[in-house]
């Protein structure tokens, strides 16, 4: 398995999980030309397309997916505040702690805390790449899981770096609130690292770093020192091998 990322961040989140038969989808947050292209072109694989949220950073392109001919999975929220005004048959409404197949992929969706309808985060297990955690865009996980093989992870912002620029002297402190109620820190990414059992883990991969409030390097370093596994901070075009055994 494969992990690639077509773009990550504010810009734009959309991901892929592919082997030579299936490709699952992870968001749709960038235009659908950027979709298509890391596709080369050939939608027969794809087997759907996860939407954690409504934000445009993430859903787009929902309705273009849709009507490339692609089952899209997401809570009812996330489709009333997207949607088509004629509800499409490609939508299938998920709720949390709700489990479905796609293809070969066996997804759990759960709740998160963002400020959207009602965001999702996910754990897709697959036999080739193992159990798979998806989360983004929250500012708090209650749940842990077990048996992880492949992270990917919200690394947004450092408590330090926004504490330093919107503190409070900065009169910017709605600035610091809103981004403390609506995303992962890294110091929120290391406690979430820390609760859940990394033995079986292969790759944690960060991704929605800020363009103003993150440090790559840092970042990449601290979770690195804290876990000692392959941590990567995603960027535009990466591709990585997605494995359940590491070899
Ligand atoms: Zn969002
Ligand atoms: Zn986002």
């Amino acid at each position: 398995m494969k992990l690639k990322v077509i773009s990550t961040g504010s810009i734009g989140n959309a991901y892929i999980l592919a082997n030579g038969n299936e490709a699952l989808l992870l968001e749709c947050g960038v235009n659908i030309m950027d979709v298509k292209k890391a596709l080369d072109f050939d939608f027969s694989k794809v087997v759907g397309c996860l939407v954690t949220h409504e934000h445009n950073d993430h859903a787009k392109s929902i309705n273009d997916i849709m009507k490339l001919g692609i089952d899209v999975y997401a809570s009812k929220g996330t489709f009333a505040k997207t949607g088509l005004s004629v509800k499409s048959h490609k939508q299938n409404e998920i709720v949390s702690r709700q489990n479905f197949k796609i293809g070969n992929f066996k997804i759990m969706a759960f709740d998160v805390q963002h400020d959207a309808a009602e965001p999702l985060g996910f754990l897709i297990d697959h036999p080739e790449s193992g159990k798979v955690l998806f989360l983004t865009d929250t500012n708090y996980c209650k749940y842990t899981f077990p048996g992880l093989n492949n992270i990917i992870i919200e690394a947004n912002f450092s408590k330090e770096i926004i504490d330093k620029k919107f503190g409070a002297d900065s009169g910017k402190e709605f600035l610091r609130n809103r981004i403390l109620r609506s995303h992962f820190s890294l110091e929120n990414c290391k406690d979430m690292l820390k609760a859940n059992d990394l033995s079986d883990v292969n790759n944690i991969v960060l991704i929605h770093l800020s363009d103003s409030n993150s440090n790559e390097k840092q970042f990449v370093k601290e979770v690195y020192e804290q876990t000692r596994k392959t941590v990567t901070a995603a960027v535009k075009g990466l591709e990585l091998d997605f494995n359940k055994t590491p070899f």
